[in-house]
């Protein structure tokens, strides 16, 4: 069984559409699939549709958090898509990615790169905007060859010349409203450090004993030493460990299931997710 617990769509910063990403996961031999676009549920119901026999759906969302200065993504997964304080949350992260990204705009003109709000919007489409749509206009622009190359402190990554804030939910908050929407949470990538700062293991702990579920280990931004650091962590800490790929599509070098989560493991997360079930492909036809 093979299960990959992190990817994303057009409904965030993918590039296929979620049937084209339901479509192109049972190609690729999965059997189970997570679809957890940023801070937002936008493409649930066009993957559950076209969910193809044999796959299943996981639905969740990866959250955009931060705490004492440093940004951190937690994935929650099989929450109730409708509960009022944790939607409430999601939307405000994505409203405030619109005013987020004309400010690195601005801070781009400002720094002779003639890039627009028109250009950047037709890239983003009806997805939750982000940095990714950012650095495809700049690749289009020229700008830089690649969207990884655009994540430096010369354009958009951690500390850039035309990077900017957006708000953030405390994961403290999002643990507990994860919680009380029946979810479970997983701390993504807590070692990326190319990203940028990460959260020490004291925050971890905090935040496993204030109900985190787990941590994803077996992800490509973690070399050998990180994992096998987190795993002992996870140990210490009583944590559920995953792996996925962090699937974006042709933006990222990467492939679906390029790394995966243990049955087992994907079982406890059925078994404590309470909000959402795992939807089963039929090929097409609607079956909830
Ligand atoms: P945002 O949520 O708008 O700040 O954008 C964060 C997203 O940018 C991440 O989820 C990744 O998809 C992408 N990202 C971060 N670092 C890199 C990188 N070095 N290369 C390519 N994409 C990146
Ligand atoms: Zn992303
Ligand atoms: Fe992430
Ligand atoms: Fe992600």
């Amino acid at each position: 069984m093979r299960i990959d617990l992190h990817t994303h769509s057009t409904a965030s910063d993918g590039t296929d559409t979620p049937a084209e990403l339901v479509a192109n996961a049972a190609a690729a031999g999965l059997d189970v699939i997570a679809l957890t676009d940023h801070d937002t549920v936008g493409g649930h119901r066009e993957a559950v549709d076209a969910l193809p026999e044999g796959l299943t759906l996981v639905t969740g969302a990866e959250l955009s958090c931060r705490v004492d200065g440093v940004s951190m993504h937690l994935l929650a997964y099989l929450f109730d898509p409708a509960d009022a304080e944790l939607a409430q949350a999601r939307e405000r992260v994505r409203d405030d990615r619109v005013p987020r990204a004309r400010e690195m705009i601005r801070k781009l003109r400002a720094l002779d790169v003639p890039v627009t709000w028109e250009q950047v919007a037709r890239i983003a489409g009806d997805g939750s905007v982000g940095r990714p749509h950012v650095a495809a206009a700049l690749v289009e622009l020229g700008v830089v060859p690649t969207v990884s190359d655009a994540f430096t402190r010369e354009w958009l990554g951690h500390g850039g010349r035309a990077s900017a804030a957006k708000h953030e939910l405390d994961p403290f908050d999002a643990v507990r409203l994860v919680k009380a929407a029946g979810g479970v949470t997983v701390f993504a990538h807590p070692a990326a450090v190319k990203r940028g700062a990460v959260v020490p293991e004291s925050t971890i702990a905090a935040l496993a004993a204030a109900g985190l579920d787990g941590i994803e280990v077996d992800h490509l931004d973690h070399d050998a030493p990180a994992r096998a650091r987190l795993r002992g962590l996870a140990r210490e800490l009583d944590l559920l460990t995953t792996g996925s790929s962090d699937y974006h599509g042709s933006r990222k070098p990467i492939e679906l299931g390029a790394c995966t989560t243990d049955p087992e493991v994907y079982g406890e997360i059925t078994r404590r997710a309470t909000g959402a079930f795992p939807v089963p492909g039929a090929g097409g036809a609607v079956r909830r």
